[in-house]
């Protein structure tokens, strides 16, 4: 094992250690290699999420003897890769829009699935990012809720850059209010028990704030190389 691995399997044990039990912890293993992916496997991690369809294909047949782990699509999604990633993922958190969600809806009767989804929300201006504002969001809930070969299970963000630390936390306490503002209007077809908020920078206050998923890349497997 090369340092480097090493020091994988050591931070994973560190965050495990660190956050409350009932937080999942998703490895964000986009542009790290199989061999890296496979230490953080013997780690303990069995969710990894990735944000590109082809990079992801050709590692999921690289690490197909682990059968037991769960992948996360969190990249945006193009409607016409929508088909591949129902068929090759566990869990999407990106929806980003209502069109995709039907998109997904359709396709997912076709190929007789019944995908877990996270809609993605923006609960401040951000027009570098894909996802709902709330207002929209609660919008378009009594289309979504139409939607009967999917399966919405909760929200998911990405926060914009350069908040102060009680900037973020107010921001992600703004998505579990909204989480449980929807909970309230008792759709059928609405789960909200999942909120995937946090990632490296982030993760403490998301969980203060009530998140079930975390998203880590760095802090797991270093800085990426680009
Ligand atoms: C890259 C990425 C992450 C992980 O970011 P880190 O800062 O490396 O933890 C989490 N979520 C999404 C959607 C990402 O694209």
């Amino acid at each position: 094992m090369s340092i480097e691995h090493f020091e994988i399997a050591k931070r994973i044990k560190e965050i495990t250690q660190e956050i409350p039990s009932q937080v999942r912890l998703i490895a964000v293993s986009k542009q790290v290699p199989t061999t890296a992916m496979r230490i953080a496997y013997e780690a303990g991690v069995r969710d990894f999420a990735e944000n590109r369809l082809q990079e992801a294909i050709a590692k999921q047949a690289e690490l197909s003897d682990l059968t037991d782990i769960c992948w996360h699509f969190i990249g945006h999604l193009q409607t016409k890769k929508a088909r591949k990633v129902i068929t090759n993922f566990h869990w999407i958190h990106s929806i980003d829009s209502l069109k995709l969600a039907q998109r997904i809806d359709i396709l997912a009767a076709e190929l007789d699935r019944k995908p877990q989804l996270l809609l993605q929300v923006k609960p401040l201006e951000d027009p570098n990012k894909y996802g709902w504002q709330i207002p929209a969001l609660l919008n378009d809930l009594d289309a979504l809720n139409g939607l009967k070969n999917i399966q919405i299970k909760g929200l998911m963000t990405i926060l914009p850059w350069g908040l102060s630390a009680e900037q973020n936390l107010t921001a992600f306490n703004t998505v579990k209010e909204l989480a449980d503002k929807i909970r309230q209007q008792n759709y059928s077809c609405l789960q909200m028990q999942e909120l995937s908020m946090g990632m490296s920078g982030d993760y403490p206050l998301a969980i203060k704030a009530g998140s079930t998923m975390i998203r880590l890349g760095r802090t797991i497997f270093g800085e990426r190389k680009y």
